[in-house]
């Protein structure tokens, strides 16, 4: 059995989805973390990228991708780039991806990694996400990798195209993943489990 293979078996356990299970088995994850790294790729745990940041569990991608419930179709916002390997999975699941990463360095990296890994639908930019990418707006899919309070994604929930999901870990008390969903003018918030991400980092003025 492969590394991958091992991994989505323990996946399987907490994500039911089988199109998000088979993506987490084909994106090769070794891509998107440092050499030093490699040997532990297909590990379920977060590890660290440059510029203090981390590439977020394989759990917690492939748990937040069930959440958003990409149809092939669809066009997806992903906010914090990181290291590219979350974008990659939500582009084998998807029509095309723009990511946006504050840190142009790790853009940078990101963009080599994906190149790497055979992924050409993800269009990547530097800047702050929380403002999303109104250009591009509305997505069917908006996926928030850094916490931060439900007031900051107000100008991400305003690029949800009808029917659109957004996912995001919102701090208040605990830090929660948070799932919205638009229906017409109306969009509807739900909090779940207890996550722990990076702060979302938002520019001033
Ligand atoms: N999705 C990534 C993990 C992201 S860690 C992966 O798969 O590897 C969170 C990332 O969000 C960090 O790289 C951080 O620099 C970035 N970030 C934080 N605030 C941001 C903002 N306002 N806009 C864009 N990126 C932001």
């Amino acid at each position: 059995m492969s590394e991958a293979a091992r991994l989505v078996a323990e996946l399987r356990n907490y994500i039911a989805d089988e199109r998000v299970l088979r993506a987490i088995e084909t994106v090769p994850r070794e891509a998107f973390v440092p050499d030093e790294l490699r040997p532990h790729a297909y590990d379920n745990t977060a590890l660290g990228i440059s510029c203090g940041q981390t590439i977020s569990q394989p759990l917690v991608v492939g748990r937040m991708s069930e959440l958003l419930e990409l149809r092939p179709d669809d066009r997806v916002l992903d906010v914090g780039t990181g290291s590219g390997y979350h974008a990659a999975i939500l582009a084998t699941l998807a029509a095309h991806v723009w990511s946006i990463e504050r840190h142009a360095d790790l853009s940078r990296i990101a963009g080599e990694a994906l190149a790497r890994a055979g992924i050409e639908n993800v269009t990547l930019a530097v800047g702050d996400g929380s403002r999303g990418l109104p250009e591009e707006a509305p997505f069917d899919a908006i996926n928030v990798a850094a916490a931060g309070d439900r007031a900051g994604l107000d100008a991400l929930e305003a690029q949800l195209a009808d029917g659109g999901r957004l996912v995001a870990p919102v701090t208040g008390r605990r830090q929660r993943l948070t799932v919205a969903r638009r229906e017409g003018r109306h969009v509807r918030w739900r909090s779940l489990e207890e996550v722990r991400f990076v702060p979302l980092v938002r520019d001033r003025g």
